[in-house]
């Protein structure tokens, strides 16, 4: 593996890292994020991609921390950002779990 490249959790393909979506989980508070410095995790910019990992919670394995709703919200956010074919992840409302 090139030293700029990561491996996609959820296809395993490598990719170049600035292609990959980041997921973080920081230190010491091992609360899950978009940015920081941490364990982290890639995912492709890709709607599959980012579905199954949320469907097989492959995130939280791989980070071995709890995932929350809003993290893949701003993911999607991300993908919708970044490629303006998406359209059905709209109806998705943000889910609002209590506790952290
Ligand atoms: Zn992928």
């Amino acid at each position: 593996m090139q030293p700029n490249y990561r491996r996609c959790v959820s296809c395993r393909q490598v990719a170049p890292k600035a292609d990959l979506l980041r997921i973080v989980r920081v230190f010491p508070s091992r609360a899950v994020q978009l940015d920081g410095m941490g364990r982290s995790v890639y995912l492709c910019r890709k709607p599959t991609c980012l579905e199954l990992a949320q469907k097989k919670d492959r995130l939280g394995r791989s980070l071995k921390a709890v995932v929350p709703p809003e993290i893949y919200h701003g993911l999607w956010q991300h993908l919708s950002a970044s490629d303006t074919i998406v359209g059905s992840t709209a109806s998705k409302g943000s889910v609002v779990e209590s506790g952290k």
